[in-house]
């Protein structure tokens, strides 16, 4: 019996065992995955605590995720954000941290037949998911412009992403209009029927991904859909992020199917 697991504070809402059970349910893997809340000063302990009683791989949430980049050997995309949320317990060494949120980002997107080289994309929001996403979305050949209320952490982020540049809100819809692709990596839409996109601003040639996935159809991705543009909900990111942990831990195909009819029947 393989464990896998989530260290999280709180984890009680979360998806992920669901997501990831299916997985197992699907392929006859013997695995269950379980949910931790250390105390927030337990972090240490409990990342080797799990490595010694051979727990196979766990999930990062909040508030652990910086934190964890100083406690496992973390992979140069996971140092560029600044954020574990997958650890790997299978090498022989101390256990690797990944970021999976950029890549479950870049995976949402291709599946929506985004083409992300040479793209022009807009991120809104230099937050955890802003920045997970900005330098995805450079690794795979866009040029990002970020744009964020605080501004000076926008201009911050972009400094270490390449070809990327920092902006206030102000900026965005300028800039949308030579845009290709337009992630909201903000909270803005999850509390209230909000946008921090003006809905004038959005057309028919973009890619809008809300990293918001409660709810699922937010207002950003509504105006987005009346403009004509293709929308992917926060879902497939979230699927993504899971779909690649998954493959980290087991080296194989995740059962995709299986895995985002689990995460949508919850939602
Ligand atoms: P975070 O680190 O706290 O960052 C929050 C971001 O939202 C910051 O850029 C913040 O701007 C901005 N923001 C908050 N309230 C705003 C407002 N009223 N107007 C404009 N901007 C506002 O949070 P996070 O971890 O990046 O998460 C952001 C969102 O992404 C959440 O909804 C989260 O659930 C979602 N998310 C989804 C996935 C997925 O897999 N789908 C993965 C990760 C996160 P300031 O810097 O100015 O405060």
């Amino acid at each position: 019996m393989d464990v896998y697991g989530l260290l999280g504070n709180p984890v009680g809402h979360s998806l992920s065992p669901p997501m990831h059970e299916a997985a197992y349910d699907e392929l006859g893997l013997e695995a269950r995955y379980v949910t931790f809340e250390p105390d927030q000063d337990a972090l240490a302990a409990a990342i080797e605590g799990a490595d010694a009683l051979g727990v196979a791989g766990l999930n990062v949430t909040i508030p652990f995720k910086q934190e964890a980049l100083e406690i496992v050997a973390p992979e140069d995309l996971a140092t560029r954000i600044g954020a574990v949320n997958t650890i790997d317990f299978s090498g022989s060494g101390p256990p690797t941290g990944y970021n999976t949120d950029a890549v479950g980002a870049l995976r949402a997107l291709r599946d929506h037949d985004v083409d992300l080289e040479d793209a022009r994309a807009v991120v809104v929001g230099a937050g955890g998911a802003g920045r997970a996403v900005a330098f995805g979305l450079a690794d795979a050949g866009a040029t990002v412009a970020i744009a964020n209320r605080t501004e000076p952490k926008a201009r911050q982020l972009a400094e270490a992403v390449p070809r990327a540049s920092g902006h206030g809100l102000a900026d965005v819809e300028r800039l949308l209009s030579e845009a290709d692709v337009l992630v909201n990596a903000t909270s803005v839409g999850m509390e209230e029927d909000a946008t921090p996109v003006p809905a004038d601003a959005l057309h028919g040639d973009l890619a809008v991904l809300d990293a918001v996935y409660q709810p699922l159809e937010t207002r950003l991705l509504r105006d987005a859909a009346e403009a004509g543009a293709t929308t992917v909900d926060g879902a497939w990111m979230l699927l993504y992020q899971g779909v690649e942990a998954f493959e980290i831990w087991t080296g194989r195909d995740a059962p995709v199917e299986a895995m985002n009819e689990a995460l949508r029947s919850r939602l």
